[in-house]
């Protein structure tokens, strides 16, 4: 998306990649949506950011945990999530021991697998590898990231959200914009407006 917006939207190709775990197509829309109707590139222009000193404001959809679109160090991440669970018979195989790189998965006295939802990190590869299909997305959603950026002083972006909907994630971008524009005085970015004023602050705004 042009910066002459101030914003832009980046996604990645998910629709030709066999590791995506969420359809992101009801979702794009509606993000774009919001950021058209913050009418941002004018916003910053009400600050006098013209010019070099133009601003951008940064999303960033990854649709599945190998997060290609650089989700985070944008303002606002979404990654799509693919929370496993074992739902049909397993017959102890071990595939899904081998494949989980997080090394999140052990065949429990080998009679079934037990995942460790400490080290999982909800990419799905188990769920795609299981030849008895035995395991399943027990839920599909998006987590949530928000403050990441480069520059002079990076930082990268917090989760605020471990699970939501493609509903919920654009709402609480509604929100995050709106309490970035009530409290961005002179093109800080987000980051920096939220630990001036606290986590709690922009977590009160959002909810
Ligand atoms: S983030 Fe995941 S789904 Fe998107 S292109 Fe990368 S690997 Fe594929
Ligand atoms: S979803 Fe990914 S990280 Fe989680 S257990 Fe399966 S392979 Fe491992
Ligand atoms: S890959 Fe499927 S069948 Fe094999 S151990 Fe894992 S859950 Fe069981």
């Amino acid at each position: 998306m042009s910066e002459d917006k101030g914003f832009e939207l980046r996604f990645c190709n998910s629709a030709s990649c066999a590791l995506a775990v969420v359809n992101t197509e009801e979702l794009l829309p509606k993000l774009e949506k919001i950021l058209e109707n913050a009418n941002l590139g004018a916003f910053y222009q009400s600050l006098g950011l013209k010019g070099k000193k133009r601003r951008c404001f940064r999303v960033a959809v990854a649709a599945c945990p190998n997060a290609c679109t650089q989700v985070h160090i944008a303002d606002y991440g979404i990654i799509g999530q693919a929370v496993p669970a074992l739902e049909g018979d397993c017959n102890t195989c071990g595939v899904c021991v081998d494949v989980c790189e997080e090394e999140a998965i052990t065949l429990f006295e080998d009679r079934f697998p037990m995942i460790n939802f400490e080290y999982c990190i909800n990419c799905g590869a188990c769920i795609r590898a299981c030849p008895q299909d035995a395991l399943k997305a027990e839920s599909l959603g998006y987590k949530i990231l928000v403050g990441g950026k480069l520059g002079r002083h990076p930082m990268l972006a917090k989760e605020v959200f471990a699970l939501v909907s493609a509903e919920k994630a654009a709402e609480i971008l509604d929100k995050t914009i709106s309490f970035y524009q009530k409290h961005c005085k002179s093109g800080e970015r987000l980051r920096v407006i939220i630990e001036k004023l606290g986590w709690d602050t922009y977590l009160a705004a959002i909810s």
